[in-house]
């Protein structure tokens, strides 16, 4: 089986272990922070703003608080406009000895900037494949995946390019794909259908957050074009709450999907999407709960156990689907 890259070097498939697909060290905005180095950042594991230079020991107390719970292995899906930094996911690999896959891409639901509006999908793509085989960010970690997103204004001309950028850099690398979706605008059919397009294989393709929804046609619609689902916001109430996840996700596994799922919480140790009063009234309001990188070893995995998912549902979840997913 093929190695996956970590930032701390790659890695044999079966070194991945126990796997969160998706959680982040940060979801922050690079260019806000750079330009406004004063500006604040938010901590959920704290409930408080922190200022900047508290980010790497914010992300760290994540990290450690994996370890504790047996995770071995983060994917962080943080490309470009969430964050990335790979020297700070190194340096948090290193002290708290959790494994951190990092990834390439564009998180937008359409904005570009000229530099990438004046471009088209081939040199967009020609970037992608620097990070996956030369390294990120001028080091020699190695991006793992590719990561692009689709959201309410759904896709749009500058979404299909990235949509079919990450494709191109996918079928000239083997590097699989995570898409970010929205299935409240059910964009999930035209991201596999562009990625199809362009001669992606459709078995390393991962539609993020298809948890955020119970209609399980939908889902079996998407689980359908072969592609692997996320069930990955467990304490995002706001977008399906709780009580509806896990018969979701124990329904799926009833019905056969435990090698297409994923579990995890999409959890950022920092984000500064919203004022500190606004995240902490989310969270009275019920809306956001628990919602952290400790979630699903110590609440998702106890509730599916409760509910009937076996060890093996649970490995397979866990271990063997990243492995599939990153490796092949
Ligand atoms: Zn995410």
């Amino acid at each position: 089986m093929a190695r996956v890259e970590t930032v701390t070097g790659p890695i044999e498939a079966d070194e991945l272990g126990r796997t969160l697909i998706h959680e982040h060290l940060t979801s922050n905005d690079e260019a806000v922070h750079t330009q406004w180095p004063g500006a604040e950042t938010f901590a959920p594991m704290r409930e408080v703003a922190v200022s900047w230079n508290e980010v790497p020991d914010v992300a760290l107390e994540a990290a450690r608080a994996a370890v504790e719970l047996e995770v071995r292995t983060m994917a962080d899906p943080a490309p470009m406009f969430l964050g990335r930094d790979v020297g700070l996911m190194r340096q948090v690999s290193e002290q708290s000895g959790l494994q951190i896959v990092p990834c390439t891409g564009i998180y937008t639901y359409d904005h570009l900037p000229p530099f990438f509006a004046n471009r088209d999908p081939d040199t967009i793509a020609d970037l992608f494949v620097d990070d996956i085989e030369r390294g990120v960010q001028g080091t020699d970690m190695k991006a793992a995946f590719i990561k692009c997103a689709a959201d309410e204004p759904g896709v749009t001309e500058n979404i299909e390019k990235v949509h079919r950028a990450a494709a191109k850099a996918s079928v000239r690398t083997g590097a699989p794909i995570m898409a970010h979706s929205r299935p409240a605008s059910e964009t999930a059919p035209r991201q596999i259908e562009i990625f199809e397009e362009e001669g992606a294989d459709l078995s390393r393709v991962q539609i993020a957050h298809t948890g955020d929804t119970d209609d399980l046609d939908y889902i079996e619609r998407v689980l359908d074009k072969g592609v692997f689902i996320g069930m990955d916001r467990f304490g995002l109430n706001l977008f399906l709450p709780w009580e509806k996840r896990i018969p979701t996700v124990l329904e799926l596994l009833d019905r056969g999907y435990a090698d297409r799922m994923f579990l995890s919480a999409d959890s950022c140790a920092t984000i500064d999407w919203f004022p500190a009063a606004a995240a902490q009234q989310l969270a009275e309001a019920g809306l956001v709960v628990d919602w952290d990188i400790r979630m699903v070893p110590s609440k998702v995995i106890p509730a599916l156990r409760e509910g009937g998912m076996t060890e093996e549902q649970f490995d397979t979840m866990m271990v063997e689907n990243p492995k599939r997913w990153l490796a092949g």
